[in-house]
């Protein structure tokens, strides 16, 4: 039977498959094992079932003992992990594709809702009491008709455009690569950044963490933004310069922020305390039952299938 570790806790009834059909070292703690601890933790085990919290950088994967044959990565994205340096030292890379797809977009979609419609400001208001009803409270800004602009319409862009379509919102998105006609539905394509961003009176990030897109949301690309404009991330923190980000909404360049991921999570930027009009989430885009059970069902098969066939089909090294 292969050895594995598995990093963080999973739902109950995944641990249980995962102990079934593997050695399966788990932690029960839920601790964030550091570097060091998880290359120790790892010491006599064939894989890793890890998660977004795991820094798999190139030092952490050269120390990793040779019999560590696959990191099974519990998400879609796997900026936490350094390919080239798994691929250098044999080890696969998987993620989990598809299964949180409509959860994530669900977050993608309330991003957008609760910064358009200043949601945290109501939430506080409503809790404090003492809010009186007037024509002006809280008056926000009306989905129907505006434009959004997604950034990476992939499987969560694509079914953020789906529903945000339904709420009378006009698509516009930017990707490296154009879509086929049946994938756009409609949606007006932008080959470069400025040119998406330009129409984007909602801006939604849903394109992966990559050297190419680390900070393209920063002071200079902005600027090309409509004023007033609302922006939303749903993909990784990474991709926004915070600082920019909170100087543009000190002058209102920036009507309103909806962000479900943030640089240097858990700790938020302070800068956008004083903005009550964000709307902040902790990292809960793929955060259901059905999703979380599913993601972990996935990243366990992945490492049987590994194992079994010597590939996998979730592969990304
Ligand atoms: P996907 O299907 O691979 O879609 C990614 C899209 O981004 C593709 O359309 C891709 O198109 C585009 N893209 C990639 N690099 C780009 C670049 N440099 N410039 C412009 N567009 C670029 O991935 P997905 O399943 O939709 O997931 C997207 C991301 O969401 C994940 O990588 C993950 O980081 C994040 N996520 C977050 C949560 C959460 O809890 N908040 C949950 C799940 C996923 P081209 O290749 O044509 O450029």
């Amino acid at each position: 039977m292969k050895k594995i570790l598995v990093t963080r806790r999973l739902l109950r009834s995944c641990e249980d498959r995962a102990k079934e059909m593997f050695d399966a070292n788990l932690n029960l703690n839920d601790e964030l094992y550091s570097q060091k601890k998880l290359i120790e933790m790892s010491q006599g085990c064939d894989g890793i079932l890890s998660a977004l919290t795991d820094k798999l950088d190139a030092d952490t994967i050269n120390q990793l003992p040779n019999s560590i044959k696959i990191l099974s990565n519990f998400a879609v994205g796997f900026g936490n992990i350094d390919l080239e340096a798994a691929k250098n030292k044999g080890i696969a890379v998987t993620n989990t594709p598809d299964v949180l797809t409509d959860a994530t977009a669900e977050i993608g979609v309330l991003l957008i809702l609760g910064a358009c419609r200043r949601a945290s400001e109501g939430i506080e208001q409503a809790r404090q009491g003492g809010w009186v009803w007037s024509a002006d409270l809280l008056i926000g800004k009306q989905l129907t008709g505006t434009r959004l602009g997604i950034l990476g319409m992939g499987r969560i862009g694509q079914k953020i455009a789906k529903v945000a379509k339904s709420l009378g919102m006009i698509i516009h998105y930017h990707n490296r690569s154009k879509l086929s006609e049946d994938k756009e539905q409609g949606a007006i394509y932008h080959d470069n950044l400025k040119g998406l961003l330009s129409v984007s009176d909602v801006l939604s990030v849903c394109c992966p963490a990559s050297k190419e897109t680390i900070d393209m949301i920063n002071k200079d690309t902005i600027e090309y933004l409509p004023k007033g404009a609302v922006v939303t991330n749903v993909a990784r923190g990474d991709i926004i310069e915070d600082e920019a980000m909170i100087d543009a909404l000190n002058r209102r360049k920036v009507y309103a922020v909806g962000l479900d991921v943030y640089k240097n999570e858990p700790h938020l930027n302070k800068g956008y305390y004083k903005h009550k009009s964000a709307f902040i989430l902790p990292h809960l885009g793929s955060a259901t039952k059905e999703t979380r059970t599913a993601m972990a069902n996935l990243a366990i098969d992945n490492i049987d299938e590994f194992f079994k066939t010597g590939n996998c089909k979730n592969k990304v090294n």
